[in-house]
C-alpha cells in the first residue's frame, strides 16, 4: 500500500506517524528510490522530530552521518541515529561499511540507509524497506512512500504506520 504525500507538510505528518510509533528497540530502515524522490527529506523530518538539534545533511559524500540528541519516544532514553547513503560506495568500501551496518542493526538505535540497493547482501534481514517515488510526467510535489516490512519484527510497526496514514487521509 502506497502512502501519498501531496507536499512536504504531508511528509512531515508521515514522519510524525513514524516517530510516534517507533518501537522501543529502534529500527533499521532501508530507503530506495531515485535522486530527488524524498529519502533525505523524510529522514531529516524524522530525526528532527526525535530531537536532533544539529543540521541534518545528506550523507552522500561521507557515506555515514551520526546524530546524537534523539530520544527514544517510548522510554525517553538516548537513541543514537545513523544515517547512511550508499550511493557512492565503491566495491572495497562495502567491506569497511559492512561492520558498521551490522553494528547499527542492533536494538536501541535508529538506522536509515539511503540507496540501500548498493548494500548488496550486507543489510540485516529484519528491516523496514521504504520505496520513495513520484510520477515522472507530473512536475509537482506529490511523493509516494511504500512501506514493506522484511521479517515479522517490523510487521506491527508497519501496520500502525499504515493505520495512522489512513486516519490522516494519506492513503
Ligand atoms: P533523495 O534523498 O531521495 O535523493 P531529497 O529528499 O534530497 O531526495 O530531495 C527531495 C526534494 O523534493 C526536496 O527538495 C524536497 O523539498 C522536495 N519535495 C517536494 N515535495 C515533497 C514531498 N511531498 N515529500 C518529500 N519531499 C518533497
Ligand atoms: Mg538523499
Amino acid at each position: 500500500m502506497k502512502i501519498k504525500t501531496k507536499n512536504i507538510k504531508d511528509t512531515e505528518i508521515l514522519a510524525k506517524i513514524f516517530a510516534e510509533h517507533l518501537p522501543e528497540t529502534g529500527a533499521f530502515v532501508s530507503l530506495f528510490g531515485d535522486i530527488g524522490a524524498g529519502k533525505t527529506a523524510f529522514a531529516r523530518l524524522v530525526f528532527t522530530l526525535l530531537g536532533v538539534k544539529e543540521k541534518i545533511t545528506s550523507p552522500s559524500f561521507v557515506i555515514l552521518n551520526e546524530y546524537k540528541g534523539a530520544k527514544n519516544p517510548v522510554n525517553d532514553t538516548d537513541m543514537p541515529i545513523y544515517h547512511f547513503d550508499l550511493y557512492r560506495l565503491e566495491n572495497e568500501g562495502l567491506e569497511t561499511i559492512k561492520e558498521e551496518l551490522r553494528e547499527y542493526s542492533k536494538p536501541g538505535v535508529l538506522t536509515f540507509v539511503e540507496w540501500a540497493d548498493f548494500g548488496a547482501g550486507e543489510l540485516p534481514y529484519n528491516r523496514l524497506n521504504i520505496s520513495v517515488s513520484y510520477d515522472e510526467e507530473e512536475f509537482n510535489d506529490t511523493r509516494y512512500y511504500e512501506f514493506s516490512p522484511v521479517g515479522i519484527e517490523y510487521e506491527e510497526f508497519t501496520k500502525k504506520i499504515l493505520n495512522s496514514a489512513v486516519a490522516e487521509g494519506l492513503i
